[in-house]
């Protein structure tokens, strides 16, 4: 058998760049995944895997292994906001825009780094290697939407990686928190506020002493909160009877969150007493914290892995989530792993070829060395 060794060092930089290249051509909005998805179909399918997609949109692309165990590795094919168009420049060893849009790094340099990996196992059928699902979702940027919605029980891999994270190479993402979107309306009562103002309720004002009386920001190692829009009302001169505010709160601890949702919950309900409003306040999950432990197989995979290559682990605790939360929720226990990616949904996000190459690396450490 050949060693993964002679493996890693057959990543080709030049090939990757023009498959992220060729990938940043393609464009994919989340909620407009059709075409990549098409292009993505051809590749791996080109590559020696078997496809699947569901009515989402989500794609498993399953490559056959030497070995018994299946490995989950995890992209998302939808880019964040409505950038299209996108004009890749490269400069000094980094890929950017002209800083009219995103890059997409996010998440297509996760997926280059698997059509790099593939490419290699494909050419190289002697190197021993567990089966590999690929899956490739849509919507993850609106939400985690597709991750959300797929039928996990047609996958086999009891573990996996998520390859979606910005940060050092080297970072091993294995605690996430658990997100809550927040809806709250306000209902007062319109009234005319230069005849009778007094007959009205003033949503807007309930909205702003509710907010007033929030924790935000913030609150704790672990919490963060947020209000991050508030509408109201119809015209100057008419005491707003209505008033919408959406936030949002995160923790990795359940029991803070759940503290938290409630302080802002009164919050609320204190503030539309005062003033005979109701309220509504909506607490929406939208994805779960998760945390693997160093003894658990992701971690320890990827850590060896890192290790072999001489880089340092950097155990790496996340303020947001990937698809990874619901593969861990529905009992795939999975670690996210930094790609290289540099400010993710800004127009100034980037990536090192460098740090591109070195992630391909890690990931084809992971599946090429000898099982522990
Ligand atoms: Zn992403």
């Amino acid at each position: 058998m050949a060693t993964s060794t002679l493996l890693v060092d057959q990543v080709d930089p030049d090939r990757l760049v023009k498959t992220f290249l060729e990938l940043v051509a393609v464009d994919s909005p989340t909620g407009h995944e059709e075409e990549i998805g098409r292009e993505l179909t051809k590749r791996f399918s080109d590559l020696g895997c078997t496809l699947s997609q569901d009515d989402v949109g989500n794609l498993v692309a399953v490559y056959p292994g030497t070995r018994d165990d299946t490995v989950l590795i995890s992209t998302h094919m939808d880019t964040a906001g409505t950038d299209v168009g996108i004009k890749p420049i490269i400069e000094d060893g980094v890929i950017k825009t002209d800083g009219s849009t995103i890059l997409g790094a996010d998440d297509k340099s996760g997926i280059a780094g698997c059509i790099e990996l593939l490419t290699l196992l494909h050419a190289s059928p002697d190197v021993e290697h567990p089966t590999i699902e690929f899956v490739i979702s849509v919507g993850e940027e609106s939400g985690l939407l597709g991750s959300r919605q797929m039928d996990l029980s047609r996958l086999s891999a009891t573990y996996g990686f998520v390859l979606d994270t910005a940060g050092v190479i080297g970072a091993i993402t294995y605690w996430a928190p658990t997100s809550v979107y927040l809806t709250i309306d306000i209902v007062g009562k319109k009234a005319h506020a230069g005849v009778e103002p007094e007959k009205g309720i003033n949503a807007v004002k309930v909205a702003g002493e509710a907010i007033a009386a929030m924790p935000l920001g913030r609150i704790d190692e672990e919490t963060v909160a947020n209000i991050g829009t508030i509408t109201g009302g119809e015209a100057r001169n008419i005491v707003p009877g209505q008033a919408q505010m959406l936030g949002m709160a995160r923790s990795h601890d359940q029991s803070k969150l759940d503290a938290q949702l409630d302080a802002m919950r009164q919050a609320v309900e204190g503030a539309a007493q005062r003033h005979g409003a109701t309220a509504d306040f909506q607490a929406e999950e939208i994805y779960r914290t998760y945390k693997i432990e160093e003894t658990e197989k992701p971690y320890r995979e990827a850590a060896r892995a890192i290790e072999a290559l001489g880089i340092e682990v950097f155990p790496r605790k996340s303020g947001g989530g990937t698809d990874g939360n619901f593969f861990n929720a529905k009992g795939i226990p999975c670690v996210a792993l930094a790609t290289g990616m540099v400010d993710e949904h800004a127009t100034s996000e980037h990536i090192a070829i460098d740090d591109m190459v070195m992630a391909c690396k890690i990931m084809v450490t992971i599946v090429t060395q000898e099982p522990e």
